[in-house]
């Protein structure tokens, strides 16, 4: 079909919610995909013979997630893993300590109270409103910002950053994220390894352009990453307005790298469990999730620039990396069991990504909004997890965010 109703150009979590809007309604849709596959930076990666999340694991703010009722219907099992989560903090080579444990959970209430403070003026950073000096609160930090929003708390705005925060439960699925979302897309007019790399939208009709050759549409809905806004690897003539330019600058996207291994049984670990350090300021803080759903698989992850440097050092470089962290938490004979090979994720080499979530710089929380504003009466209609003002960085986020571009684009059809 190179007429439908409307085009959606990206098939991650936005995309596909669009589509199914789009199709739900009773009009034609169809999905132009870079990629040779569904599901964006929602992915399942089965090469090491188990589910393995290279991009979104939980499912966030389960209360308020439209893919939890989704999950339900789809046959996908979901636990909480809140519940079923075992936290164990290391200092140096050994477990920290009850009282240290309690050092660090008054460092946590204090960052949330900090953050959480009325506050009347600009927009600061996270970084100028917490606290820092004491002996767990870099590891915080660290968490907050690197690991939580993929960047530094001195690049965060402060107003987004509340906004945005993560409450509410978390799920996980157990034949994976990225199975979900495929199933989702399963039965969608979608066109694999399509890039658009010309997007017409100043007439009456939307012309898109690339190898696949022209498809027109009556409305477009454009679930780009804000890189790729910016990057002009899609050509939108004319450009857009130079205030939604502004507003995906605005909304870069962190960095955050993760290694899965299998050979997990030197570690000796329960299932479910969540492991971290104590850190100094400036230094990497590596998160562990062992054994999800009891199965052989460590998920490293590191956030912010360490990552972004690691993830440019190369995989090699970064394997080292995350094999020495297991070594001083668990020792060297550990660290040498696990098996060669592990997946190493690369969201920021990826052309189709370039980065994990979004974040919005101090002073520029409205960015969210300018972005999700429909233009040309809506028949254009940008969409995606940075469009959110309140589940942005999220696969839930993308999702609200498809299906309401989708409803602006079929508003523009009448
Ligand atoms: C490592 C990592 C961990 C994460 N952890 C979580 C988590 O635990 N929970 C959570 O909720 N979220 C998490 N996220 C965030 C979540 O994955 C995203 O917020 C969400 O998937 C974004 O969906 P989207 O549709 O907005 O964008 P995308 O998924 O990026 O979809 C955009 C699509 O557009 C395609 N595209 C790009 N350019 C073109 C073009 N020119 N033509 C055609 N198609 C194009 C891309 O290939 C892609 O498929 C994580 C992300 C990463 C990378």
């Amino acid at each position: 079909m190179s007429e439908p109703d409307v085009l959606v150009v990206g098939a991650g979590a936005a995309g596909i919610a669009a589509a199914r809007a789009v199709a739900a309604a009773g009009r034609s849709v169809l999905v132009l995909e870079a990629r040779d596959r569904v599901g964006g930076r929602v992915v399942t990666d089965h090469r090491l013979g188990l589910p393995f999340e290279r991009g979104a694991n939980w499912l966030h703010n389960a209360e308020d997630n439209p893919l939890v009722k989704l999950a339900a219907e789809a046959g996908i099992r979901l636990v909480d893993s809140d519940r079923l989560r075992r936290e164990r903090t290391h200092v140096g080579g050994r477990l920290a300590e009850a009282a240290e444990r309690a050092a660090y959970d008054a460092a946590w209430d204090a960052f949330e109270a900090a953050v959480a403070a009325p506050r009347e003026g600009p927009d600061p950073s996270v970084a100028a409103v917490v606290p820092r000096g004491g002996a767990w609160d870099a590891t915080v930090a660290a968490w907050q910002g690197d690991i939580i929003a993929a960047a530094p708390l001195d690049r965060v705005s402060l107003q987004d950053f509340t906004a945005t925060a993560l409450n509410g439960g978390n799920m996980l699925a157990e034949q994976g994220f990225g199975t979900l979302l495929a199933g989702l897309a399963a039965g969608l007019p979608i066109r694999l390894a399509s890039p658009v790399a010309r997007l017409g939208w100043g007439g009456a009709q939307a012309v898109a352009e690339g190898g696949f050759g022209t498809v027109r549409a009556r409305a477009v809905v454009v679930t780009l990453p804000t890189p790729l806004l910016v990057s002009d690897t899609l050509r939108f003539d004319p450009p857009l307005p130079a205030a939604v330019r502004q507003a995906a600058a605005d909304l870069p996207l962190g960095q955050v790298v993760k290694v899965g291994f299998r050979g997990t049984a030197a570690l000796g670990l329960a299932d479910f469990t969540s492991i971290d350090r104590q850190v100094a300021p400036g230094e990497a803080l590596v998160a562990m999730n062992a054994r999800p759903f009891g199965r052989d698989l460590l998920a490293c992850h590191v956030g912010g620039d360490a990552a972004a440097a690691l993830e440019r050092a190369g995989d090699a470089a970064l394997e080292d990396f995350m094999r020495a962290e297991v070594a001083t938490r668990f020792g060297a004979l550990a660290a040498a069991a696990l098996h060669p090979n592990p997946i190493v994720t690369d969201w920021l080499r990826d052309p189709w990504a370039r980065g994990v979530y979004s974040y919005a710089r101090p002073g520029r929380a409205a960015a969210r909004g300018v972005l999700a504003a429909p233009l040309a009466g809506g028949r254009l209609c940008l969409a995606g997890e940075a469009c959110h003002a309140r589940l942005a960085g999220t696969v839930g986020g993308a999702w609200r965010s498809g299906e309401a571009a989708a409803q602006a684009a079929l508003a523009a059809l009448r």
